[in-house]
């Protein structure tokens, strides 16, 4: 019982003192010091194996791991945990990426936000147009005619409501129009001339009072221009443009223009005609103390003896009815107004415009060619 607990001291303890002892002790007590000595020699075994079985293990790891260290992990991504993690920041595809670079598309439609770093921060102020010197003979540009700019029960075609009208200008300023007046772009088709990308002309016939008090505001406030055609006997009448009212719109850049004394049938009579044609831009001139050089057949009623007569009178130019938005310089008498009527919506209003959406900004696109043509008379 004593040797087994003493040869489980040995075992257990591993003393160098306890093996030193053993050198020294007696011959009778040999028996014991070998079974200490094998003792001993178990001990000293238990330290030196780990080691050794350690080494083997990492011998043999080394060699089994070996083939998965030297695959490069980038070699086998799609089977990597590591990769499926890496996978949404490592994407090729720029797709993520597109909302950040917004074109002017992304941009809310108002003209706030224009990205014109010239333009005045004034809310309204239109996006500042790039200018172009065009030749003379053919330019493509929208002619809108409007009669009433204000609510009518009920609606027909010839009154545009002022929400409606304010949405129909504020388009024109967001997909880039700039408008200018008749004469200015009788005077390019003629001459040759400046023009901005996208010109637009917006017109208004019979100088109905509504014209004055909706949209003349409405429209100095967005910066636009346009051109009212004064029926002269009616010019001191009640709910029509009086002369100081005409006088002021002049002052703001929009153009005078007439649309004879009585909104007279041309073709009826022509020597009245004469009269309305000639007198009519007299009158208005005198009245305004602005130039008149634009004529608006009333009805759109016109053929060659009234548009000499025009001619005659000093206009440069005849505005007419249609569908085309290109005209040519011989034919600047017969300038194509599309007419937009009340029940039109902004898709319908969109219908009527050569180009519509923002203007590309990245690369310059050639202008597109229309598909109507102005119509001879
Ligand atoms: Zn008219």
């Amino acid at each position: 019982m004593k040797n087994a607990i003493t040869s489980k001291l040995f075992c257990s303890g591993a003393s160098s003192v306890r093996y030193a002892e053993a050198f020294e002790t007696p011959l009778r007590l040999r028996p014991r010091l070998r079974l200490r000595s094998a003792c001993l020699f178990l001990g000293n075994l238990r330290l030196i194996l780990p080691p050794l079985i350690l080494v083997a293990c990492l011998l043999s790891l080394s060699a089994c791991a070996s083939p998965a260290i030297a695959d490069p992990p980038a070699a086998t991504p799609a089977h990597s945990p590591v990769v499926l993690i890496s996978v949404p920041n490592a994407s090729p595809t720029p797709t993520p990426f597109q909302p950040v670079f917004p074109t002017a598309t992304a941009i809310p439609p108002t003209p706030t936000l224009t990205p014109t770093a010239s333009a005045t921060p004034a809310p309204t102020t239109p996006p500042t147009a790039t200018w172009i010197h065009v030749g003379a003979g053919q330019v493509t540009a929208p002619i809108l005619l409007y009669h009433h700019i204000g609510d009518v029960s009920p609606a027909n075609r010839y009154y545009i409501s002022p929400d409606d009208f304010r949405q129909q200008m504020e388009r024109l300023i967001n997909w880039g129009y700039t408008s200018i007046t008749p004469s200015y772009l009788a005077n390019v088709l003629v001459n040759g001339g400046e023009l901005p990308e996208r010109p637009v002309v917006i017109t208004f016939d019979d100088a109905n009072l509504d014209v004055y008090t909706n949209a003349f505001p409405m429209m100095k406030e967005l910066g636009l221009v346009g051109a009212v055609y004064v029926v002269t006997f009616r010019m001191e009448s009640g709910g029509y443009i009086n002369a100081d009212q005409l006088k002021e719109m002049a002052a703001a850049g929009w153009e005078i223009g007439s649309h004879s004394q009585s909104h007279y049938v041309l073709n009826l009579n022509y020597d009245v005609a004469a009269v309305e044609i000639c007198q009519s831009r007299t009158d208005l001139e005198t009245a305004t103390g602005a130039p008149v050089l634009s004529f608006a057949y009333p009805n759109g009623v016109v053929d060659n003896f009234i548009v000499q007569q025009v001619k005659d009178c000093g206009y440069t130019s005849g505005m007419w009815l249609g569908t085309a938005v290109t005209h040519y310089s011989n034919y600047v008498y017969y300038l194509i107004r599309r007419e937009v009527e009340g029940s039109f919506d902004l898709d319908r209003f969109g219908g009527l415009l050569p180009w519509t959406g923002p203007i590309p900004t990245a690369t310059p696109t050639a202008e597109p060619t229309p598909t109507e043509t102005a119509s001879s008379p």
